[in-house]
């Protein structure tokens, strides 16, 4: 992935006071400002605007306060019921008008007295985030767009901007940071400018994954779900649910039927299930009923011990809470997925001769 800016460039921002990069580096009349755009096919007109995602996530350039009305009209229009800001304020003021109040070119109070969300996590120009900022930014545009859809914009809705969309992809749609690039780019040119932007995103990637793990067979539910909350939406499954959030996402993605929907074009012709297994949860939504099958099977298998091990002393072992409450659901899958209780049996104890005693643990309330 090559940075949209040159090293040379990169350079002389990080040492140019931001006032002054400004000045320099947009000139007297900034392209990126809504009074001087005038490419009228854009999603909202006079505002360089561009669908990451159909209906879910639009990037932006920041809007202006003289074209409030407009701006709100086709907003609405287009389906947007939240902002996210990634201005700090007070920025690029030689670009455009900054109000006094709010430090931004338009007023946020105004667009939330429309019933449109706002959301601000002000970085420097160019900047980059805090792997735990990007989750928390994630989760936040994630949340928003299960209510409509969400705009995100820094001053031109490229380099920031780009960065955020491209976490998301990563986080909420199973892209890979290859992909995710190639398909921010693809559908807003020029976006992700610097080498320490397209590190982050990478980076973000590699930590989703690491959390998102495989059993590998050395990890136990327990040590599992430690892992998983962290990349874990609260407002997808509620606040502590005690199941591990693979099995939440397959459940979901299972009563969704969400299985039909198109692959995008930008992602690579992975084998799905291989996708799954290095971290890409959301990619569950692409996989078949029997790929589900499949999949659910060899997650068990590669569990440490089985989810249902046999409890030596039935007075003092017990199991966790994560244990039970995990079981419970996967059983309930594996019934939705027409397998025989035998089959349940011995894939949740890995015991041919266990006695389906061990499900009574869980049958009776498994649904
Ligand atoms: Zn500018």
């Amino acid at each position: 992935m090559e940075p949209s800016v040159s090293l040379l460039g990169e350079g002389i921002r990080k040492v140019t006071p931001t006032g002054v990069a400004c000045k320099v580096g947009c000139g007297a009349k900034c392209k990126h400002e809504q009074r001087n755009f005038a490419f009228s096919t854009s999603v909202v007109p006079r505002l360089s605007s561009s669908w990451i995602w159909p209906s879910k996530l639009l990037a932006i350039a920041r809007p202006a306060e003289d074209f409030f009305p407009d701006n709100v009209k086709y907003f609405k229009s287009a389906g947007i019921r939240s902002i996210v800001n990634l201005q700090e304020p007070g920025e690029h003021e030689h670009c455009g008008t900054l109000l006094a109040q709010s430090g931004f070119t338009y007023s946020p109070e105004r667009l939330m007295a429309e019933k449109i969300s706002f959301y601000s996590y002000p970085t420097k120009d160019y900047g980059v985030y805090s792997v735990d900022q990007m989750f928390d930014i994630c989760k936040v545009i994630s949340f928003a767009i299960s209510e409509g859809a969400c705009a995100v914009h820094c001053h031109a809705g490229l380099g920031r901007t780009g960065v955020v969309c491209a976490a998301w992809l990563i986080f909420d749609m199973g892209f890979t940071d290859v992909e995710a690039f190639t398909h921010v780019r693809a559908t807003r040119p020029g976006s992700i400018q610097s080498r320490p932007q397209i590190a982050s995103v990478s980076n973000f990637f590699q930590v989703l994954k690491q959390l998102r793990t495989w059993p590998l067979k050395s990890l136990s539910v327990d040590e599992l779900y430690l892992r998983g909350m962290k990349a874990y939406n609260k407002h997808e499954f509620g606040k502590n649910p005690l199941v591990h959030p693979f099995i939440l996402v397959l459940r979901k993605y299972l009563s969704l039927e969400l299985i039909e929907e198109e692959l995008p074009r930008t992602m690579s012709k992975w084998i799905h299930l291989e996708r799954v297994k290095e971290g890409a949860w959301n990619s569950i939504r692409y996989l078949s009923k029997a790929q589900l099958d499949q999949l659910l099977r060899e997650w068990l298998s590669d569990l440490k011990e089985p989810l249902l091990p046999e409890l030596k002393d039935a007075k003092t072992d017990k199991l966790s809470d994560v244990q039970l409450n995990t079981a419970k659901m996967v059983y309930s899958i594996l019934e939705d997925l027409n397998m025989s209780q035998d089959d349940i049996c011995v894939l949740l104890t890995r015991d041919r001769a266990a006695s389906n005693n061990r499900l009574c643990l869980i049958s009776s309330n498994a649904s």
